[in-house]
């Protein structure tokens, strides 16, 4: 970084802070040369983080492809678009906090489910059965029937149908 009073390019960070919730860092700088002190503000860049698609192939992270896909999964219900953008925030936050810049889509897929699991189970199996289809059947089975299990009703209820 260089120094914008003489252009050198020894500045050493004396101080920096998180702003924005942890998405950008402001920083003061002082220059080794002049010693004056100027502040920079490092916001992270979406486009670093690369999706590792299934097939193999890669493309920049599209944070508005995360949230049409979690609208879709989340039509009728009770989910509201505030909701939606606050998932995004956090699924966003959570990739750029593992440092990595290739990020496995069946990672944001894990990270949404996590997501929506909590928040409503039409929208967690909805987008489960479209996330599955692509990665595996066996496992989204598995998630239905742990679901149907805590619907259940009570064992001494079931034994009076037989
Ligand atoms: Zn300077």
């Amino acid at each position: 970084m260089k120094c914008p009073y003489c252009n050198n390019s020894d500045t050493k960070v004396i101080d920096s802070r998180p702003v924005e919730d942890g998405l950008a860092i402001r920083r003061r700088r002082e220059c080794e040369k002049c010693k004056k002190r100027f502040t920079t503000f490092e916001k992270i860049e979406n486009s670093l983080l690369v999706v590792v698609k299934n097939d193999g192939r890669r493309e920049s992270f599209d944070r508005n492809k995360l949230i049409n896909g979690l609208l879709k999964a989340c039509e009728k219900t009770k989910i509201t678009y505030e909701d939606v953008e606050k998932i995004a925030e956090r699924i966003e936050r959570a990739l750029n906090n593992t440092m990595e810049k290739e990020i496995e889509s069946k990672m944001i897929g894990a990270l949404i489910m996590d997501e929506l699991r909590n928040l409503d189970q039409v929208a967690y199996v909805r987008f489960a059965s479209v996330y599955h289809k692509f990665t595996d059947v066996n496992t989204f089975v598995q998630e239905v029937n742990r679901l149907q299990e805590k619907d259940r009703v009570r064992p001494e209820e079931r034994n009076e149908e037989k």
